[in-house]
């Protein structure tokens, strides 16, 4: 023991315990093996401050309640576990906190385990003021848990977790072996951070059991955390057990909702939703047996159908354990929904799911309904819904809802910053008063920063001016910081190398009165390759591709060959391109697979003679519904003589659980554009498009097959002449291809 560098004893101050406990200060891993054979209950082994790489840290042995075995830094969040580095807890009573993971990825299935492996699952145990931050596989489709939770009676608390984009729960509770059921695991005041859109299933920030085990009981509590920015996919919080209580949690800006979605007997109890107008942004929704919904509150919610801010389903009758267990029992009462989109009922209505919902209450609910479309969405017969005391104050537009009572009382904002009805005869009826809202200071560690707000183009505030000539731009962008503008003269600029960019980076033409904005040509097959963390916004240029080599897989801006962690955004305004003729697929812009832009945004442009496709979004081969784009946007710009379609977005499978792709083009002028391509715009499985105002001329049609979900797709206002109508199908849904076309002009004439 003498080896262990320094090793202090701490005495206990009371005589009745045994007479210490010990202190084993490592520095290295082997000397934490060491320490790790000697440690006994009481003893805590302290990791020396510093970098440890490629760190597996495994503790397990016996502690006592009230003498646990203890693992933590010599200081809080001054120990970073980085490279290929996880945590495995056995045994009992075991303790560790103050730890750091970044800068690398667990190699196994969880970062934190809650268990040695099968036979050593961890038990009374506690992980608390621990970060996890960015520690994601880097193939977004290499999945693992963030934290695996096994065994019972194990508390994870005050932790941050942030920045998971890797496919795989961020917080799993597992109920695969009996010692794992009825576990009664509290998981409470953390913060879990930015979760990007992953665009796939298997974004869930906490789920809690699987479909295979929702049969049995896990009485797991999740209460006093922070949801922020949890975008991941469609389920927030995935319910797949029994008894699970979900209690005074904050959802804010989250996408998606907290789904009880196998399992019964859960309560959720005094949550609070804030939306903040963001796209997506749900509250619970409701299936199964004997739940409870009571006393919580949503606020500026825009999610509708599964996202609605409140939504009870329809099932499945005799549903299958994976399907949809019909709504039995359910008590919603003391809820207040305001400035929210949608709460819809009798859910998901469809040939399957035919089970209305049955023996339930909604008693002294407020719904403030303020916008222009109705508050409520009722798929199929509410009878089995008993409607007492519930209260709607507002606009006619929501006249259309269940039997509600209207009043027309006003909403005044609370000390706890919520808001409630002036009339004191409203007094029971909605959220209660005394909620209070979790404070980002109450959830995970003081010593580790909160994330701000994205980043925007430009947000450094420096600019650089280019000069004119070969490789001065690529130089100046290999040169130039996160955030800044290069701002390019009139005249011309080549670039003898693909630019990789790993940084949020604008390139921008100074305006030029009577001159022409600043041409760039280039001579590899792309102008910019996006990295691992690469923004790019092109403004006020003309990009000429004459100099462009013959190559495979052409585009002006690629992504690497390798999948992306991080979710980019490419805006291109005020952009002129041309030429992108020396091959027969020459690209603007091609995103490859396993990457995911947030957000591609075309405005002002104007594209001629280009032999492939503008934005090609269609990587995906597998059908796994993993696709390249969530909002593509292309708006006021000119597209003439293209081989390929102006955009093809494809999100393949059958899956449910992405709000995405969503796709607007409108306004645009189209003119022989898509022949070789055989479309002049080609969508599948696109969830929301609007094809609107476009004047299409000589073109190929427009292509659209539906998928799965509830795809809206408007084509409205758009000239055709020379064009064929657009062709839409549906490729599962049997029914009338589900498409609101209006105001579309057509001319006989068949395209030459
Ligand atoms: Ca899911």
């Amino acid at each position: 023991m003498l080896k262990l560098g320094i090793l202090w004893l701490v005495l206990v101050g009371t005589a009745a315990l045994p007479l210490h406990a010990e202190e084993y200060r490592v520095r290295d891993q082997s000397e934490y093996v060491r320490a790790l054979k000697q440690v006994r209950a009481g003893d805590a082994i302290i990791l020396a401050n510093g970098e440890w790489h490629d760190f597996e840290l495994v503790i397990t042995g016996k502690g006592m309640p009230d003498k646990p075995i203890m693992v933590r830094p010599e200081e809080a969040g001054k120990v970073f576990l980085t490279g290929q580095s996880s945590l495995r807890i056995g045994g009992e009573h075991i303790h560790v906190s103050g730890l750091v993971f970044k800068d690398g990825h667990s190699p196994r299935g969880e970062v934190i385990a809650f268990r040695r492996g099968k036979d050593d699952v961890a038990r009374n145990s506690r992980v608390t003021e621990v970060v996890i931050d960015r520690f994601s596989k880097p193939d977004r489709f290499d999945d693992d848990y963030w934290v695996g939770l096994y065994g019972r009676n194990n508390r994870f608390d005050h932790n941050h977790l942030v920045g998971k984009t890797n496919q795989g729960v961020t917080l799993a509770v597992r109920l695969d072996s009996e010692e794992s059921r009825e576990n009664g695991h509290r998981i409470d005041h953390n913060y879990f951070g930015p979760r990007p859109v992953l665009g796939s299933n298997g974004g869930e920030t906490i789920r809690i059991g699987t479909s295979q085990y929702s049969m049995f009981r896990s009485g797991t509590i999740v209460e006093n955390n922070v949801f922020d920015r949890c975008d991941g996919e469609v389920e927030i919080i995935s319910s797949k057990s029994n008894g699970n209580v979900f209690r005074e949690n904050l959802f804010l800006r989250s996408r998606g909702t907290l789904t009880l979605r196998h399992g019964d007997d859960a309560l959720v109890e005094r949550n609070v939703f804030l939306g903040q107008g963001k796209d997506y942004t749900g509250g619970i929704r409701v299936i199964n047996r004997n739940q409870t919904v009571r006393g919580n509150y949503m606020e500026g919610l825009r999610g509708t159908a599964f996202s609605s801010a409140l939504t009870v389903m329809n099932g499945v009758p005799n549903s299958p354990v994976n399907r949809y267990v019909q709504v039995d029992d359910a008590l919603i009462e003391t809820n207040t929904v305001v400035d929210s989109t949608r709460v819809t009922l009798a859910g998901g209505a469809s040939a399957e799911r035919s089970a209305p919902p049955v023996n339930s209450v909604m008693r002294k609910n407020l719904f403030v309904a303020s916008g222009e479309d109705a508050l409520f969405r009722i798929e199929d017969d509410i009878s089995g819904i008993a409607m007492q005391s519930n209260v709607l104050i507002g606009s006619a537009t929501a006249s259309e809802g269940p039997s509600l009572e209207r009043k027309a009382a006003k909403m005044v904002r609370a000390a706890n910053g919520l808001l409630y009805p002036d009339d004191p005869a409203l007094e029971g009826i909605g959220a209660p008063r005394d909620l209070k809202p979790m404070e980002l200071s109450q959830v995970g560690v003081a010593w580790y920063a909160k994330p701000g707000e994205e980043e925007r183009f430009g947000a450094s505030g420096k600019v650089h001016h280019v000069t004119l000539g070969e490789d001065t731009l690529a130089l100046a962008a290999d040169a130039a910081g996160h955030g800044d503008v290069l701002m390019l003269a009139p005249g011309d600029y080549v670039v003898h190398w693909t630019i990789g960019l790993d940084k949020t980076l604008t390139i921008r033409g100074a305006k030029a009165d009577n001159r022409s904005p600043a041409t760039i040509r280039f001579t590899r097959p792309s102008l910019v390759e996006l990295r691992e963390g690469g923004n790019l916004q092109l403004a006020n240029l003309t990009i000429d591709g004459e100099l462009a080599p013959d190559s495979v897989g052409n585009a002006v801006i690629r992504t690497t060959a390798f999948p992306l962690q991080s979710n980019m955004r490419v805006e291109i305004d005020g952009v002129s391109v041309r030429n992108l003729t020396v091959n027969k697929s020459f690209n603007v812009l091609t995103l490859g697979k396993g990457t995911l832009a947030d957000r591609v945004s075309i405005r002002n442009s104007a594209f001629a003679d280009i032999s492939g496709a503008v934005v090609a979004a269609d990587s995906e081969t597998d059908d796994y519904g993993r696709y390249n784009v969530e909002y593509l946007d292309i708006v006021d710009s000119q597209f003439a003589n293209l081989g390929g379609p102006i955009a093809t977005v494809y999100r393949g499978g059958t899956d449910e659980s992405t709000f995405g792709p969503f796709v607007t083009i409108t306004g645009n002028a189209i003119a022989n554009v898509g022949k070789t391509a055989g479309a002049s715009i080609l969508l599948q499985g696109v969830q929301t498009a609007e094809v609107a105002r476009n004047a299409l001329a000589a073109s190929a049609p427009i292509r659209i097959a539906h998928t799965v979900g509830t795809p809206s797709t408007r084509v409205s206002d758009n000239t055709f002449a020379g064009t064929p109508q657009p062709e839409v199908q549906e490729l599962n849904y049997e029914g009338p291809v589900r498409v609101q076309m209006s105001g579309n002009v057509f001319d006989a004439k068949d395209p030459k």
